[in-house]
């Protein structure tokens, strides 16, 4: 039998009032295993005005008492991590050993940096032209945010929003994916179980373009905190006036792989990039661009990493991959490959749904080569474990071809010339680069982020970036002259 969910509004477990629900369907059994309220307008108007009454309290909080919130949160996390990661298996399909547990744990860390970043947030005090005057610098937060996140990381992904809003004396409204909103209903156990004052922390659930949308135009919001697509991301911007955002969308990272690259190291650095958690990742090695003299080498490299690859069931110790989350994802997948093999593109792994499973959302991974920009698979984000080879003659090519997607969020560059990573990172259109590491690698509390020129959005996430982010600059003249 499927569990019943509530949402959870001003301090209080609830229903929605229409009583309209909806289904979680498991990638992994094709079970239904979570019944979901469905919030109506008047849900999310109610969550907004309780976030909005609580503002001007919560922000009074002292430091230390938000901060001591954030270490309770990180260890009510902890304290369930087990049943909480199972959730998030089930509702998402990723693997509970390598990377489900481990996003429980990521989530706590988040929370506990939020406080210790919260007490190393610098302040400053500016000189005046005038005597007897000085100009006070601050951070203040900006109130009521909404929180819009992704389903590939359904506990991280807000842990990443709601550690700044906590620390910094934000108040929030979050609405988790549809696809994964099981595990936004253990966060926010968590969250009551820890002592947020009620109002504070509020769920709703519901489809995007209406429940999500309501959050992003509502007056009484101050800020918007979105992770997920980019044409979802652009939609959002349109929407949200003159409300502080913090928007992370999508990419397509490239790893290139110069000829003077360790080549084993480049391919398990791709490896790693493409098939953790099936590739649906917004910073996992989307392409491989590999010089024209070292792609024989790479590429043996790389299917030798297809061994250490293991599909099956999420909940087995020695799987490594799950089914991918959901149909609309897959066909996308499935499209790209379609159009690239169309085009002259060969397939030298995988290529299609894997058969014996409960469902068909489990996919093979694939490797294609002779993939050339203007296939689908090399513009756009294909989201799912598939690898495509693009061969380079000279590095002007390569950055050529890196920059060409609008999606450069995260880039990865394998070289053992200090030279030529320096030459790079300076043209790279992209928020991040790795050197010599995969394009899926990332740590709690460095700034993680889209860059100008692209759609992978702006403003970073992790650590005390972040606070920066969800806060804004207050200055203050004072006069000290004639006081006492
Ligand atoms: P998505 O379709 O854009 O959905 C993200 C969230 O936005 C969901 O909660 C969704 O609700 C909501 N939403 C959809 N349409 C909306 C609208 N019109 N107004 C307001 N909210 C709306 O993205 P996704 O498929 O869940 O996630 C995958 C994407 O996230 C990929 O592009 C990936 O690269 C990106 N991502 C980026 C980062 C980063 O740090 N840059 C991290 C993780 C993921 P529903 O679920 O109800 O549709």
């Amino acid at each position: 039998m499927a569990e019943k969910y509530q949402m959870y509004i001003d301090g209080e477990w609830c229903e929605s009032s229409t009583g309209e629900t909806f289904e979680v369907v498991s990638p992994v059994t094709g079970e239904v295993i979570g019944i979901m309220p469905k919030a109506s307008e008047e849900d999310v108007e109610r969550a907004i005005k309780a976030a909005h009454r609580e503002k001007e309290n919560y922000k009074f909080l002292s430091d230390e008492e938000r901060g001591a919130l954030c270490v309770r949160i990180a260890e009510e996390l902890e304290k369930e991590a087990e049943p909480f990661a199972k959730d998030l298996v089930m509702e998402q399909g990723k693997s509970y050993y390598q990377e489900g547990y481990g996003e429980i744990i990521e989530s706590a860390e988040n929370l506990r940096n939020a406080r210790e970043d919260l007490f190393r947030m610098p302040g400053e005090v500016l000189y005046s032209k005038i005597n007897g005057r000085k100009i006070f610098v601050k951070r203040e937060p900006a109130g009521v945010y909404a929180s819009i996140c992704p389903w590939n990381f359904p506990l991280v992904m807000p842990a990443e929003h709601f550690a700044p809003c906590f620390a910094a004396g934000n108040t929030l409204v979050f609405k988790p994916a549809s696809y994964t909103p099981i595990s936004g209903f253990n966060f926010a156990k968590a969250i009551e179980r820890a002592g947020v004052p009620k109002g504070v922390f509020n769920l709703v659930y519901g489809p995007g373009p209406s429940v999500g949308m309501q959050m992003v135009k509502h007056p009484l919001v101050n800020g918007i905190a979105f992770t997920g697509e980019d044409k979802t991301g652009i939609e959002i911007q349109n929407n949200a006036g003159l409300k502080q955002t913090l928007m992370e969308m999508g990419g397509t990272g490239p790893e290139i792989v110069r000829p003077d690259a360790d080549l084993k190291a480049a391919a398990e650095g791709a490896a790693y990039g493409a098939w953790m958690n099936a590739g649906q990742v917004c910073c996992s090695t989307q392409r491989i661009l590999v010089h024209k003299d070292v792609k024989e080498e790479f590429t043996k490299y790389l299917l030798d990493t297809l061994n250490d690859v293991k599909l099956g069931n999420p909940m087995d110790k020695d799987v490594t991959m799950g089914p991918m989350n959901n149909e609309p994802t897959i066909q996308k997948v499935e499209l790209h490959i379609a159009e690239a093999l169309e085009k002259g593109a060969k397939l030298l792994a995988g290529g299609k749904r894997a058969s014996g499973f409960p469902t068909d959302k489990y996919f093979e991974p694939t490797i294609l080569t002779d993939v050339v920009p203007g296939m689908m698979v090399h513009d756009l984000e294909t989201f799912g474990p598939v690898l495509p080879i693009i061969e380079f003659s000279d590095d002007e090519e390569a950055l050529k071809i890196a920059n060409s997607t609008k999606l450069g969020l995260q880039m990865s560059l394998y070289t053992s010339s200090l030279k030529w990573a320096y030459w790079y990172q300076e043209r790279l259109r992209t928020g991040n680069l790795c050197v010599n590491e995969s394009a899926g690698f990332w740590e709690p509390h460095q700034p993680f982020g889209g860059c100008p020129g692209t759609e992978t959005g702006h403003g970073s996430i992790g650590g005390r970036y972040t606070i920066e982010e969800v806060t804004f600059r207050k200055t203050i003249t004072v006069n000290f002259n004639n006081c006492y």
